[in-house]
């Protein structure tokens, strides 16, 4: 890909709101939207903040802070997950919302962007502390979700378990079981077959057709993941897979490293026993930081915002970084590894599996009628193969990066269809 138009440094390297909103500038330069109208595409629609007064396990009370933040729902209801995390705060619940209307927009499922966090520690609750919380923070926001207004999903921190309990707590108050109101459920309770693994399945959807661009053969790319969560964890087993050789992975505390070749699932399986990789004797220790510098083809940084930064992005030795988290590179890093001639599949499209088989859910739930795990498979794959192969080409008509080029897609789409409705007055 050639040089990107100039994007202006943000105030703050690390406001991801600001690095959204860069971005968006320069897709709304080349699409030559009008002031007017890049405002109101730019500004979440609505935003909620609610206490959350929780009686603690040792009978005390408590008061948790909760978001809701719904960013723009041109194109459908508000989609997006729910993070749980000590630092959460609403600049970064309103970047996350604002990329799930872009993401959603790239992949051209007809839902529009929200997101929703919760500032707390869930390592320091217990689940029956994590359950009262999730409920209250449902009930907090129930007047803003709806299978037709704002339909939640796992984030950071969250799973299955939370969804079941939202999907509950919903289904209580509306005084019927009403499935759709949330994705990412049990499979018993009317979640889809290959949700879990769709975002780590479309990391290595992405991966694999980046690698052809290329001219990378998969067996020959050593591949460093940043995390080993649903997105990281579940995208390394995939990758190796596929023939590629994953060399290091991460947790919260420290990285392993192997140049041989991790065994994948037996680290995975090591990670779901002790909770964490300490201790694992088939590879070499080395810190978080250390990681991300390794001598890799790929690295896949899956975990959380701001990890490529201008601090490090000069030493980075991958030729192709692929954006299993929301975030992780900033906007003076891309443009390093521009320069660099780095290529970066952004996040918008690289982990939108997940909210594509969310998409999946969502239909089955209405519709009553649950598909196999092959037919989930088979139409994420041409979803984001497809998706990847159009803002390659959008890429390159506008003479810009991937980002900038899914970016260009994804804000085009949403602002010919706001366009088309018109402002409602
Ligand atoms: N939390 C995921 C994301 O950031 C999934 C969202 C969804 O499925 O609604 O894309």
């Amino acid at each position: 890909m050639s040089t990107a138009p100039h994007v202006k440094a943000p105030m703050d390297e690390f406001n991801p709101f600001q690095a959204m909103a860069q971005r968006f500038d320069v897709a709304a330069d080349r699409l030559g939207l009008d002031e007017g109208l890049r405002e109101v595409l730019r500004t979440p629609d609505k935003e909620l903040t609610v206490s959350i007064p929780i009686t603690m396990d040792n009978g005390k009370l408590k008061v948790f802070t909760g978001y809701r933040v719904q960013h723009n729902f041109s194109r459908g209801p508000c989609k997006g997950g729910i993070r749980y995390a000590p630092d959460v705060h609403l600049d970064e619940v309103r970047a996350l919302a604002a990329w799930m209307t872009w993401k959603c927009s790239v992949v051209d499922v007809p839902f529009g962007g929200g997101k929703g966090g919760v500032i707390c520690d869930p390592r320091q609750l217990s689940k029956g502390e994590l359950e009262r919380i999730t409920r209250r923070y449902t009930t907090g926001i129930m007047d803003l979700l709806g299978p037709d207004r704002d339909v939640p999903a796992p984030d950071v921190n969250t799973n299955e378990q939370t969804m079941a309990w939202l999907m509950d707590t919903w289904s209580m108050h509306v005084r019927r079981t009403d499935t759709a109101i949330v994705t990412g459920k049990p499979l018993a309770l009317g979640g889809s077959k290959g949700r879990t693994e769709a975002t780590g399945r479309g990391v290595m959807i992405v991966t694999r057709e980046a690698l052809k661009k290329l001219g990378l053969r998969p067996e020959n790319a050593r591949v460093v993941v940043q995390g080993s969560g649903n997105v990281g964890g579940i995208g390394a087993m995939l990758l190796a897979r596929e023939g590629m050789k994953v060399v290091s992975i991460s947790d919260i505390y420290g990285a392993i490293h192997n140049d041989k070749g991790l065994d994948v699932p037996d680290v995975l399986a090591y990670l779901k026993q002790h909770k964490k990789l300490e201790g694992y004797s088939k590879a070499e220790h080395i810190p978080s930081a250390a990681q991300l510098e390794l001598d890799c083809d790929v690295l896949v940084p899956a975990a959380t915002e701001n990890q490529l930064t201008s601090k490090n992005a000069e030493r980075i030795k991958a030729k192709l970084v692929v954006e299993g988290a929301n975030g992780p590179t900033t906007v003076l890093a891309d443009q390093i590894l521009e320069r660099r001639g780095v290529m970066v599949v952004p996040d918008i499209l690289a982990n939108a599996g997940g909210v594509t088989v969310s998409y999946f859910e969502w239909v089955q739930d209405r519709a009553g009628y649950f598909w196999t795990e092959e037919v989930v498979n088979s139409r994420l794959e041409h979803v984001i193969t497809s998706s990847f192969a159009s803002v390659e080409e959008t890429a390159r008509k506008y003479n810009t990066s991937l980002r900038i080029g899914a970016y260009i897609l994804a804000v085009g789409r949403v602002a010919t269809v706001y366009q088309m409705r018109g402002t409602y007055a």
